[in-house]
């Protein structure tokens, strides 16, 4: 692909990093963001930004939290002694998706 803006070309470049998008999808992406009102774009590239540098890990379950604790840990309606033990954050976004479970979680990857 030839860009004439390097600016595009970088922004491409940075897209076609992600798992499954491809250099036409990226390119696709970044023509979108750049139809955007700039503040839309800054808000988005702000809340990438600040997941990446603030998530932390819950110090019980090992899955991601805002703090020490995660919302589900920290959530006295749950049943602390009924501990599920998944191998990533998705099998528990997947379990709490069905809200059948009202234990807690055991992220054993970690
Ligand atoms: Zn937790």
């Amino acid at each position: 692909m030839q860009f004439s803006s390097s600016l595009l070309e970088n922004a491409v470049n940075e897209f076609d990093k992600l798992p499954g998008i491809g250099k036409r999808t990226a390119l696709r992406l970044v023509l979108h963001l750049l139809k955007q009102d700039p503040r839309e774009v800054g808000h988005f590239s702000e809340v990438i930004a600040r997941m990446r540098k603030e998530i932390r890990f819950c110090q019980r379950c090992f899955n991601v939290a805002d703090g020490d604790i995660c919302s589900i840990c920290a959530n006295s309606m749950r049943k602390q002694d009924v501990i599920c033990v998944v191998e990533s954050i998705r099998d528990v976004i997947a379990i709490e998706s069905t809200q059948q479970f009202n234990g807690t979680y055991h992220d054993s990857a970690v």
